[in-house]
């Protein structure tokens, strides 16, 4: 990657560090305003703004010391009316340095949305299945390694094909949606809720409270049923870590088995 800027833009050199920097980062926003920081250090900058233009994310401007983008003094740039590009106070900043700046900036927040988009699901906004998986096998292990409990609940909507095929695939989307919503809503941040197939979503409970899953059951439908305005049901199933077993695989089997078995009994 080093040898790819430097390829591009043979001044790359002026900014010792910043590739490195941008393999180890945090998120691609933190970079950002590491990346100011450093320019207006190095070029004595009592404000430094960096204005991107980026397709996916509009006109974004970061500002030195994370200032409010609305201050504007005789010390302070205007930063409203800067154009795309990196901008300082009193001096500017040298126009390589500007242009390697601006581009590893633009690197580093497509950096953030391609992770964002890699860990959840479009549509709902929850994680998608490979990243569930991710945080189901860490919570399992910490689980067999320090005797920390917790439950994997899996959930379905029922009949939901039969509502697809009635109402349209577009409202059956805006179920999943509803659903997604009131996970967030409901749960807690420890937590991990997530779309593990069409109409599937699975919940990591840290504390074990299995005890509490009918009720946060029912609100979600009631959150279906007051935003749709229709009837809807769901299946679920719980296994739970360490006493069942610590096995990510095992625990889902487990789950599975008990939401299909609450199933049957619909049927
Ligand atoms: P059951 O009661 O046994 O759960 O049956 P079901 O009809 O809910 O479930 P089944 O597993 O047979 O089908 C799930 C359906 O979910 C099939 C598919 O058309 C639909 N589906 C999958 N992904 C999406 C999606 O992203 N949007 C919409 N609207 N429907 C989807
Ligand atoms: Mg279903």
């Amino acid at each position: 990657m080093e040898g790819l800027i430097d390829g591009v833009l043979p001044d790359a050199a002026e900014l010792p560090g910043l590739v490195a920097d941008l393999r180890t980062a945090r998120s691609g926003i933190s970079f950002v305003y590491d990346v100011i920081e450093k320019l207006a250090e190095r070029y004595e900058l009592s404000d430094a703004v960096m204005v991107l233009d980026h397709p996916e994310l509009g006109r974004q401007a970061f500002r030195s010391a994370r200032r409010p983008i609305g201050e504007a003094s005789a010390m302070h740039l205007n930063v409203l009316e800067c154009p795309e590009g990196v901008h300082g106070v009193p001096g500017g900043v040298d126009p390589v340095s500007a242009s390697v700046a601006v581009e590893l900036c633009r690197i580093a927040l497509d950096l953030d949305l391609y992770r964002h988009d890699s860990r959840h699901d479009g549509l709902t906004g929850l994680y998608n299945r490979r990243f569930f998986d991710v945080m189901f096998r860490r919570c399992a292990s910490q689980s067999a390694r320090y005797g920390w409990s917790f439950s994997v609940v899996i959930f379905d909507i029922d009949s939901f094909k039969q509502l697809n095929d009635r109402f349209g695939h577009m409202l059956g989307d805006r179920v999943l949606q509803v659903v997604g919503a009131e996970m967030h809503h409901a749960l807690r941040s420890s937590d991990v809720a997530g779309r593990v197939g069409g109409d599937e979503f699975a919940i990591l409970l840290m504390r074990a409270d299995r005890e509490n899953v009918p009720a946060f059951m029912s609100r979600i439908r009631a959150a279906v049923e007051a935003n749709m305005e229709m009837s809807v049901g769901f299946s679920f199933g719980i296994a739970e870590a360490p006493v069942e077993s610590t096995d990510p695989a095992e625990l889902y089997r487990l789950a599975d088995a008990r939401l299909m078995a609450a199933k049957g009994t619909k049927r």
